[in-house]
């Protein structure tokens, strides 16, 4: 019998006076707390008889999973309110999840799915959890900036110790039953289809007193038991090896450790005081906007390649063409992600090396229990090498990852398509030849398209899917739908030098060569950017990409943006490459580099890069005094940031958040920035094109596009 229905929540009676809270958002695929979930919540709770004849209530899903948590698309303007505001909108839900805890008979949870962030949080308002098999559990907040704000922070720490519950929300991670009952988060694991039965069972046991529940409940009320020597210990330890692993970036993590301490001697109503005054305030940092920024523009992008795989061939099996760093490294996704793959080189040596490597990988993967011993064998022999290209005939899509030589690539795809079916697509990934261009080689070139791994493959979640001028929609879907089946982020974009992320870069490393005429050391370069952000600095990651493929693809580049790609100066880079300085494959690049015990490349300035640098020197005399650090920032990021609106204006991606996305799975741009149009957006219009004023002089890498001098933003 029904109690109450609203748009989100119900409220039932089961049988003997328990009654059942379902969660269960209409017209959704999902449940989520919305501002309009927590009001029906509250009205649910309202219609809850108060005359002493309910004996126990479950609180459930009527979905496939619990809770995702909070809907974040609310975040954004609900986080541009005042810190004060912030702290009364989490208090109201401080006093509505109180209302669940206060509740004069037993509670418990049933946990099916995923129970994440807010879905977790209200779980430990009940006195008792029951998940079932395959749930998973936990408390993600410090990956969108913020901590668990509506009383996660105050129960979880009173439940399983602050120790356990400082692990569970600076590692943001989602827990298994199996684990979740270990740490005594949850009270028993039971199939799904056993844990309505298993509610009842629980609450009559413990509505006739086989079962105390009282305590369980004044335990989250009360101050944490610990003395002052234990919270000293646990709260200076967590503070600095947690803020060690998050960095000076990242202060959400050690936002909840300063809110679990502060009210680690008081009761419930003080503690969540305390909880919800630190909230506000980290809710305020501008990394929350960055963050929750990303996290909104991945989902978009999920549903962006969702729409493209209802197009999608069936991947059945796949070929790469090319044993190499890359078609080794796609051989290993593919089979490690379950699709058979056909490696095809023209060398057994090459053959043997990508299965080495492969072979290494998975041994990895094993002795990090990511893998079971038993499963190595299996997923190897979904890698089949071969020098004969008869064999790839049967396979759903291919992917050419030949040398980057436009005449040998012609080659290899006119005689892959020779040997496939005609429905075969086939897919180069090529990081600088034109797909339309490669298109030419081909009979059926609607069948192709580009599908631009990045290296290591096993690393990098971007997929580039780039559409030539004959790419068909169904070419396009299943490259999405293999590079998704993969694990990968595909993004689609448009046909252009660099395609999206190369033609973004070298913008970028048009401002560091632009510097270091300037006679800005490349160390000193590295050093300010990897403040700012970056894994690796400008210098660093040239030597890593490789000097020599840096300017092969810089000429690439500066054929076909001579406006502003085409240096009329010695660059940099010009004499790394002309000294046969490659980078990390040789030994010598902007730095020097041995191995570790390992066998890890350490970098060192060596002795003769400086005076090899020298000649390049030459614009010293425009530059006033020493470079500043925020001068550096500017000249480096500016080029980047106006690279991608033209991209964008000339259509070759679809989205700001798929360009912000693309630089962050693509380049490791710091995530705490969101992502150069994001960090455009903190910005503002008005500021960068006083910065484009500013650097005028160096060239039209800083012109500003048309929409940034229209002011308009790309997110607001
Ligand atoms: P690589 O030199 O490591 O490997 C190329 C492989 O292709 C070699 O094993 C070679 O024997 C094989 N090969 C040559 N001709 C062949 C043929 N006719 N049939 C079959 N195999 C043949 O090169 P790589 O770094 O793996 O690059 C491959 C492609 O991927 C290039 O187009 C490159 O631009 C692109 N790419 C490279 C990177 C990177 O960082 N290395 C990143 C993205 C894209």
């Amino acid at each position: 019998m029904k109690s109450y229905a609203g748009p989100c929540v119900e409220l039932r009676s089961v049988a003997n006076g328990i009654l059942e809270i379902i969660i269960d958002l209409k017209g959704e695929s999902s449940n989520r707390f919305s501002a309009a979930t927590l009001e029906d919540l509250g009205r649910a709770l309202d219609a809850v008889p108060q005359d002493g004849s309910v004996r126990g209530l479950m609180l459930r899903s009527g979905k496939p999973d619990f809770l995702m948590g909070a809907d974040v698309t609310e975040f954004i303007p609900f986080f541009k309110k005042s810190e004060s505001e912030i702290e009364t909108w989490v208090k109201k839900t401080h006093a509505l999840f109180n209302r669940i805890e206060d509740l004069p008979f037993p509670t418990v949870t049933l946990i099916n799915g995923f129970a994440l962030g807010g879905g977790c949080e209200v779980s430990l308002t009940t006195a008792f959890r029951i998940a079932a098999v395959g749930a998973k559990i936990g408390l993600p907040e410090t990956k969108l900036g913020i901590f668990p704000g509506w009383g996660g922070c105050v129960r979880l720490s009173r439940l399983i110790g602050p120790d356990n519950a400082i692990e569970w929300i600076a590692s943001a991670k989602a827990y298994s039953p199996e684990e979740a009952l270990k740490y005594r988060m949850i009270d028993a694991i039971v199939a799904a289809d056993q844990l309505v039965a298993s509610g009842i069972k629980l609450l009559e046991d413990a509505a006739t007193g086989k079962l105390e529940w009282k305590s369980r409940q004044e335990i989250k009320k009360s101050p944490l038991i610990m003395s002052t020597i234990e919270a000293t210990m646990t709260f200076e330890g967590s503070k600095s090896f947690v803020g060690a692993q998050a960095g000076p970036n990242y202060p959400a993590p050690l936002a909840a450790i300063e809110a679990i301490e502060k009210g680690a001697k008081s009761k419930r109503e003080a503690a969540l005081d305390f909880e919800a005054k630190g909230f506000a305030r980290i809710a305020k940092t501008p990394q929350v906007t960055s963050l929750v920024g990303v996290f909104l523009a991945d989902q978009t992008v999920k549903r962006a390649s969702k729409k493209w795989l209802a197009q999608a061939r069936p991947i059945k099996s796949a070929s790469v063409i090319g044993a190499g760093i890359m078609g080794g490294g796609i051989a290993y996704q593919s089979a490690s992600s379950k699709i058979p793959v056909i490696m095809k080189d023209i060398k057994t040596e090459a053959l043997d090396l990508g299965m080495k490597e492969a072979s290494k990988l998975l041994e990895k993967r094993v002795e990090r229990g990511q893998l079971k011993a038993s499963d190595f064998g299996t997923t190897l022999t979904r890698i089949r090498p071969t020098l004969a290209l008869s064999e790839i005939k049967e396979t759903t899509i291919v992917v050419e990852a030949v040398v980057e030589n436009e005449k040998i690539k012609s080659q290899v795809l006119a005689e892959i398509e020779a040997n496939v079916l005609p429905d075969t697509i086939i897919t180069s990934n090529t990081s600088t030849i034109s797909i339309t261009k490669l298109a030419n080689a081909l009979k059926r070139p609607e069948n192709f398209c580009g599908m631009h791994f990045f290296n290591p493959v096993h690393r990098m979640p971007l997929v580039e899917v780039i559409r030539g001028q004959k790419s068909s929609d169904v070419a396009i879907a299943t490259a999405v739908a293999y590079a998704s089946a993969m694990g990968k982020t595909p993004i689609v974009v448009g046909d252009c030098p660099g395609f999206l992320v190369n033609r973004v870069l070298f913008p970028y490393w048009g401002g560091f060569m632009n510097l270091v005429r300037d006679g800005v050391p490349f160390e000193k370069i590295d050093k300010v950017m990897e403040k700012w952000g970056w894994p690796m600095g400008p210098a660093y990651l040239l030597d890593v990409v490789g000097i020599d493929t840096g300017h092969h693809a810089l000429e690439v580049m500066s054929q076909g943006f001579p406006d502003r790609m085409k240096y009329d100066y010695r660059t940099a880079l010009d004499v790394q490459y002309e000294a046969k300085r490659y980078g990390q494959k040789n030994g010598k690049g902007f730095y020097d580099y041995t191995q570790d015990a390992k066998g890890k490349p350490v970098k060192a300035i060596g002795p003769e890069v400086h005076a090899l640098l020298k000649p390049v020197i030459t614009g010293a005399s425009n530059v006033s005094g020493e470079v500043s650090d925020t001068e550096i920032i500017e000249r480096m990021m500016l080029p980047m940031i106006f690279e991608c609106v033209r991209c964008l204006e000339d259509k070759i991606v679809g989205t700001p958040a798929e360009v912000d996305l693309s630089m962050l799975y693509g380049l490791g741009f710091p995530a705490f920035r969101g992502g150069p149009l994001r960090y455009a957006d903190s910005l503002g219009a008005e500021k960068l094109l006083e910065l484009s004023r500013k650097y005028a002089k160096f060239g039209k890498l800083y012109e500003a596009p048309a929409t940034i001098q229209q002011k308009k933003g790309f997110f607001e």
